[in-house]
């Protein structure tokens, strides 16, 4: 890269609410929170057992995230749906270096 030029960074961060505008209903207002698509979920429990910080739950037979604020984000919910009912939205931002 020549001297001088803009080296971009890419940073990556957790989705907010704020830029998914209500487009995902299982954001929490301060924190984001894995999706559940309730139309792939056939609540297997899986997630739920695999949540390390108990922030799952089933509710008439399907996942939810009954404690958002317990939430860690930190996937295992995702790995093992069978079904990959669950995703964690993540932003990346390209930020150029001085
Ligand atoms: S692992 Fe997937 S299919 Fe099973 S309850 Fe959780 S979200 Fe639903």
């Amino acid at each position: 890269m020549p001297q001088g030029a803009a080296n971009p960074t890419k940073v990556v961060e957790m989705a907010s609410q704020r830029e998914y505008d209500g487009a995902m209903d299982s954001f929490s207002e301060d924190r984001p929170v894995p999706i559940i698509d309730p139309a792939l979920c056939d609540g297997c429990g899986l997630c739920v057992r695999a949540c390390p910080s108990h922030a799952l739950a089933l509710e008439h037979g399907k996942a939810i995230v009954a404690r958002p604020n317990a939430c860690q984000y930190d996937g295992y919910c995702e790995m093992i749906c069978p079904v990959q009912a669950i995703s964690r939205p993540f932003l990346i931002i390209t930020i150029p270096q001085e």
